[in-house]
């Protein structure tokens, strides 16, 4: 059942203050990326996982099923597993979905968990953190000293908080402006 290209492994770096675990069907790797951004363990499955091992492995390991795929709502549902049917095709609108059904997630990009591989990001420190910093070709020099830098545990890929963070910022204030307007 398992190949060896599987996504579906259990993420060894458990992150404690966000208890919400998400697994994603093959069409949702943009909202993958910034579920990751938001601080969730979230595996993305790959072409070669089957619906079959997709859901056993939500299953079994307690994940928030997120799929566009009817059938496999219909099958999760028939297991008792946890899911959301996600219709939307922009990701704003499929992170608007979840909120609506009832998964409280943060909206505040936080600097913890690697968009590309899931793996958690620990803060480069200042000992031999240049070095680090200075192997990437990516990383702006002139923002080392300056800034924070952020690099993961598993893959290595260094983070920090540029515009790209900040745009970031603003699509999501607008989820939350809407989200206090009905509050109130
Ligand atoms: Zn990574």
């Amino acid at each position: 059942m398992r190949c060896s290209s599987s996504s579906l492994q259990t993420n060894p770096y458990f992150s404690p203050p966000f208890t919400m675990r998400f697994v994603t069907d093959r069409m949702l790797g943009k909202l993958s990326t910034w579920l990751r951004i938001l601080g969730y363990d979230t595996v993305y499955a790959a072409d070669e996982d089957e619906d079959g091992a997709i859901l056993t492995f939500a299953e079994r390991e307690e994940r928030i099923l997120l799929t566009r795929d009817r059938d496999m709502i219909r099958e999760a549902n028939r297991r008792g597993i946890r899911c959301v049917h996600v219709r939307g095709d922009v990701v704003m609108d499929q992170l608007k979905e979840l909120l609506q059904h009832g998964i409280d997630i943060n909206l505040e990009p936080v600097p913890w968990r690697c968009s590309v591989c899931n793996g958690v990001l620990r803060k480069v420190k200042d000992e031999g953190g240049d070095a680090i910093l200075l192997a990437k070709s990516y990383v702006p020099k002139d923002r080392i000293g300056k800034t924070e830098f952020w690099v993961c545990n598993r893959c290595g890929r260094i983070y920090w908080k540029g515009s790209h963070w900040l745009k970031m910022r603003e699509q999501l204030k607008q989820i939350k402006n809407e989200r206090k307007g009905k509050q109130e």
